[in-house]
């Protein structure tokens, strides 16, 4: 089908919306973001033109190939596992880095930020589930990291990031969006310098209207979007 990509679009905004409303949260307090990694730079211009503006890339390459080819007002987000050699590359093309789950990560995001006197705005992934083969900090470090990477210049900490794990049923995965939301409280009470908790991304495909009811402000769809990916 031609306009899929749109059919899609509109479906996911108004699950999203019916979440945010039956958890009493005001659905403009949910951004959305087109996870497009894979797909070609088309299918980014057609979630474009309705009205899509965050798209979510996991690969530092991606992000170079597609970023001269969309409009100005595209907002790339860094969603995927960053490698220090690569930070230099990406820095001014992305508007939001969402897995630094390191201080020497986040010291060399300061360093390159500096040097090119740019303000980086970065979240703080965490493992909630604690599962193995993860990337993401554990909830009980995630503290105490934050504290180090506060004092860092250039860079700041707009709130946390989770990938929850692959589940058969969302509900399944609503403890840990539960546990990310509550460890953000748990953070702003600290009152660290530089340090804002505002922002959650969480939820996919899979999972993300219980994410919205558990307090998501951005979600991140590839699948329910774009279709599946090869
Ligand atoms: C691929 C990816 C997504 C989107 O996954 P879908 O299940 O296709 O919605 C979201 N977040 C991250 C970090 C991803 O790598």
């Amino acid at each position: 089908m031609n306009d899929q990509i749109a059919h899609n679009l509109q479906e996911v905004t108004r699950k999203i919306e019916d979440a945010a409303l039956k958890a009493g949260r005001n659905p403009g307090d949910v951004t959305l973001i087109a996870v497009s990694k894979t797909k070609p730079v088309s299918m980014l211009l057609e979630a474009y033109e309705q009205g899509c503006r965050d798209f979510g890339e996991n690969k530092v390459q991606e992000i170079l190939e597609k970023y001269d080819r969309m409009p100005a007002d595209t907002r790339f987000h860094m969603i995927g596992h960053l490698q220090r050699n690569k930070v230099k590359y990406i820095l001014d093309k992305v508007a939001l880095i969402h897995s630094v789950d390191s201080v020497r990560l986040a010291q060399e995001i300061s360093k390159e930020a500096v040097k090119r006197n740019l303000e980086t705005d970065i979240l703080i992934e965490v493992n909630v589930a604690e599962e193995e083969t993860k990337f993401g900090t554990r909830p009980e470090d995630t503290i105490s990291l934050i504290r180090e990477i506060a004092q860092l210049p250039a860079v700041h900490i707009k709130g946390l990031m989770t990938i929850a794990p692959y589940v058969e049923k969302s509900e399944e995965n609503r403890k840990y969006f539960e546990k990310l939301r509550q460890l953000a409280v748990d953070i702003r009470e600290q009152n660290i310098d530089n340090v804002k908790v505002e922002v959650l991304s969480m939820g996919m495909t899979g999972d993300y209207e219980v994410a919205v009811e558990e307090g998501a402000t951005y979600v991140r769809v590839g699948t329910g979007i774009f279709g599946g990916r090869s």
